[in-house]
C-alpha cells in the first residue's frame, strides 16, 4: 500500500508528505480541553502540553500560566495534568492540597501506566525504556520506587537487576525497533531471567515511524516540521539521517533554504506529534512555491 501522498508535481521537485504525521490525537484532545477551560477560568498547566511555542503562546493569551508538575503550588486554583500523565502519587497530591484538577492523560499513557502496574503486582522488577527524567517516564515510575530506567543498549549494564523475573514497558513514543534492540540487549544480559515486555509505544508513534520509513525510501531530502525543544521531532529527524537521507529540522516556512534543494528531484514532508496542523501546512505551502521557482 502506498503510504505517502504526492500533493504537488511541478518542474523543480515534487513533494511527498508521509501518510502519518503531525500531532496525535491525544495532545489534540489535551489542548481541545485546556482552550475550553481556559476561555472560562485562568488555568495552570503542568508541564507543557505540547513542547511547541505556538500551542503555549496560545493558551497565554487566554491568561493561562504554566507550572512543574512537582512544583506542588500554583497562583491559580485550578490546573491541568498534560496528556503525557503523571503518577497517582502527583495528582493525589495536588488534589490534597486543594486545587482542582483537570487531568488529561492520554489514554494510551494510562495504558503504558496500567502495564507496568500489572507486571509490578505480578512480581516483575520494573523497567522502563526511555528517557529519565521526560514528564512521561517520571508519571511512569512514580508510584513504583524500584522501577529503573533504560535509554540505550549502553544502559542496560547500569541495571541493578537480581530477581529472576523482569517486566519491561516503553515511554510511548520510543521508536519499536530501537526499543526491541534494548530488549534484546537486556536477554543476552540476564539469560537466566524471565524477561516479560509490554509493548507500550503507541499506535501513533508507530504510524508516524512506518509512514518515515516509507518515506525516506522514496525521496532526495525530507523537512521534519517541529518547535526546535521538541524530542520526538528530533527523533524522527534523527531517524530520516540514519536511513541514509537528507533531514532539515525547521520550526517555520522562515527556516527553509532554496538551496537545500538544489538538484532535489523529491522532498518529502513530515512532523513531530506536538506540531500543530496549522505550521506544517505553511511549510508545506512553502515548499511548494519553491517547487515551482
Ligand atoms: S504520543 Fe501517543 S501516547 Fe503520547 S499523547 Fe500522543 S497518542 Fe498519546
Amino acid at each position: 500500500m502506498l503510504l505517502v501522498m504526492k500533493i504537488c508535481n511541478e518542474v523543480k521537485f515534487d513533494v511527498l508528505v508521509a501518510s502519518h504525521y503531525g500531532m496525535c490525537f491525544g495532545v489534540k484532545a489535551a489542548i481541545a480541553t485546556a482552550h475550553k477551560i481556559a476561555d472560562k477560568k485562568t488555568i495552570t498547566i503542568l508541564g507543557e502540553l505540547a513542547h511547541n511555542a505556538t500551542v503555549k503562546n496560545n493558551l497565554e493569551k487566554k491568561g493561562a500560566k504554566h507550572a512543574k508538575l512537582d512544583d506542588h503550588r500554583s497562583t491559580t486554583k485550578h490546573v491541568i495534568i498534560t496528556a503525557h500523565g503523571a503518577s497517582d502519587k502527583e495528582r493525589n497530591r495536588w488534589t490534597d492540597l486543594g486545587y482542582t484538577v483537570t487531568d488529561t492523560t492520554c489514554p494510551l499513557v494510562h495504558k503504558a501506566h496500567a502495564a507496568l502496574r500489572d507486571l509490578v503486582v505480578s512480581g516483575y522488577a520494573p523497567v522502563v525504556i526511555g528517557k529519565a527524567g521526560h514528564i512521561e517516564v517520571r508519571g511512569l515510575i512514580g508510584d513504583f520506587p524500584t522501577a529503573q530506567v533504560v535509554l540505550d543498549t549502553g544502559d542496560v549494564d547500569k541495571l541493578n537487576l537480581m530477581q529472576s523475573k523482569i517486566g519491561v514497558i516503553s515511554q510511548t513514543t520510543q521508536q519499536i525497533d530501537h526499543v526491541d534492540e534494548v530488549i534484546d540487549t537486556m536477554r543476552q544480559k540476564f539469560p537466566h531471567a524471565e524477561i516479560k515486555f509490554i509493548d507500550t509505544v503507541c499506535r501513533p508513534t508507530k504510524e508516524r515511524q512506518n509512514a518515515l520509513v516509507e518515506l525516506c525510501s522514496k525521496v532526495n531530502v525530507i523537512i521534519v516540521v517541529g518547535g526546535v525543544n521538541s524530542n520526538n521531532t528530533a527523533q524522527l529527524a534523527r531517524k530520516c539521517r540514519s536511513l541514509g537521507s537528507i533531514a532539515y529540522h525547521v520550526q517555520s516556512p522562515a527556516d527553509l533554504c532554496s538551496s537545500w534543494f538544489k538538484g532535489i528531484t523529491q522532498v518529502g514532508l513530515t512532523a513531530g506529534t506536538s506540531t500543530p496542523d496549522q505550521e506544517v501546512e505553511l511549510v508545506k505551502q512553502k515548499l511548494i512555491e519553491l517547487s515551482q521557482q
